[in-house]
């Protein structure tokens, strides 16, 4: 019979990768809780509508990425191609500027995007966000840049490199975009057909683009900086001198601008050589957007936030996905129907006690479960037959020392946690 394989560029998430992915959600969970923020979940499908104002017309994700369908009621609804917009979508259906001044959330799931597919590119991906509205102070910018950088020395990548800009806003990023246009129009014939089109309606994403002849044109473009009016100039040296106080590295990267046309202000990247991504290297990104949350029809909020890759923060932690599944403790290899009900019930009771324990319940020779044993890498193992039943003792092993240690079965527990210690 055919079998049906996953959709290109949506992967299943099997063990042990599955393993790396608990422990980067686990330090996220604690990192982000001493931050403040407090975890939500937006539904993963929204209105079309919301992408194509919230992210953008102009950006290539509404452009040609989006997963955009009818429901049998017709209506045009998106599988979402990132997270921010629909948590501005639900921080303003639930009116949260009216009950907090400060509102810090985040959020993960998978988002969908019909992209080329490669290392670290595919087509549903997971993100991690946090989003923290109603503060319009750099020194804030400062302390979630400084918050990711805390995430990943404590996931042991590096190197790291951090790349902050300030895109700036009104006024300031209009004059920007006049000076952009006029240095790329004359060099128009030499750019990539997607930055002919940016070039019309999204001039700043050309900064972004990826092919090789773009970059080299892009190279001797105005930088934006030059163009910072002194409110937007001021926010940009307190945010550069907030992270120096923290002891945060980083480069000033003025054609750094994002794929997303809500930012506005700060913006900020992380890259990486480790895990070997090539031009997929960005790990994370993200920056202000104060205008969102009014273009979307909330208060005027201002904001800021940032997306993890999951996939391409995976491949950068070191260590094999194996290192990070809890050990197994303890093995129980049984023979006989009445040792394997003794084997459930110890089991059972050490698993309640905090023990990785695995119970051999196949009615299969010992040396084949001891084989198992050593598979998974237990730290000991226990035979139980006939003979520990009637004694009340046997010999827990250590399986990589070979050495014996006699136990006594009511006393199991104690003497595991002694010699797993
Ligand atoms: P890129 O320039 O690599 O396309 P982006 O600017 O589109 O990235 P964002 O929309 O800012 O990316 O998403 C945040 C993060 O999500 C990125 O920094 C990256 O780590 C990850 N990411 C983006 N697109 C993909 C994808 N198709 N597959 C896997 N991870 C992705
Ligand atoms: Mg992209």
């Amino acid at each position: 019979m055919e079998t049906t394989s996953s959709v290109r560029g949506m992967n299943d998430l099997l063990p042990p990768e599955s393993a790396k992915w608990a422990h980067l959600e686990r330090v996220c969970r604690e990192l982000f809780a001493r931050f403040g923020y407090d975890e939500v979940r937006p539904p993963v499908v929204e209105h079309t509508e919301l992408f194509v104002r919230g992210v953008g017309e102009g950006s290539d994700i509404v452009h040609k990425e989006m997963y955009t369908f009818r429901d049998r009621s017709d209506r045009s609804l998106t599988l979402r191609p990132e997270l921010t917009a629909g948590l501005a979508r639900a921080y303003i259906e639930h009116s949260m500027s009216a009950k907090e001044a400060v509102t810090r959330w985040w959020s993960l799931g998978p988002v969908f995007r019909y992209e080329a597919i490669n290392t670290g590119r595919y087509r549903q991906f997971y993100q991690i966000d946090c989003e923290a509205y109603g503060v319009g102070e750099p020194t804030l910018d400062a302390e979630v840049i400084a918050m990711l950088h805390a995430l990943y020395t404590a996931l042991r990548v590096e190197p790291i490199t951090i790349l902050v800009n300030n895109v700036g806003r009104g006024e300031d990023r209009g004059r920007y975009r006049e000076a952009l246009i006029a240095y790329l129009t004359p060099h128009a014939d030499g750019l990539c057909g997607d930055c002919k089109r940016r070039l019309v309606t999204n001039p700043l994403r050309v900064l972004d683009c990826k092919v090789e002849t773009c970059k080299a044109i892009v190279a001797g473009a105005p930088s934006v900086l030059d163009f910072l009016g002194p409110a937007a100039s001021e926010h940009f040296a307190a945010v550069q001198a907030t992270l120096t106080e923290l002891g945060v590295p980083f480069t000033v990267a003025p054609r750094l601008v994002r794929g997303l046309d809500y930012y506005t202000g700060t913006v900020f990247e992380f890259t990486t050589t480790a895990g070997n991504l090539g031009s997929q290297s960005t790990i994370v990104a993200g920056g202000r957007y104060d205008d969102m949350i009014g273009e979307l029809g909330g208060p005027a909020t201002p904001a800021i936030g940032f997306g993890i890759g999951v996939e391409r923060t995976v491949l950068c932690m070191p260590g094999d996905a194996a290192t990070y599944a809890p050990p197994v403790g303890l093995f129980i290899a049984a023979h006989g129907a009445a040792a394997r009900r003794r084997a459930t019930a110890l089991a059972h009771t050490l698993r309640q006690a905090g023990i990785v324990v695995e119970v051999e319940h196949r009615e299969v020779g010992m040396k084949a479960q001891f084989r198992r044993a050593d598979k998974l890498g237990a730290r000991l193992s226990l035979a139980l037959g006939e003979s520990e039943l009637a004694s009340g003792e046997g010999k827990l092993k250590d399986m990589a020392a070979r050495a014996e240690h006699p136990v006594v079965l009511s006393d199991l527990l104690a003497t595991i946690q002694r010699l797993l210690a």
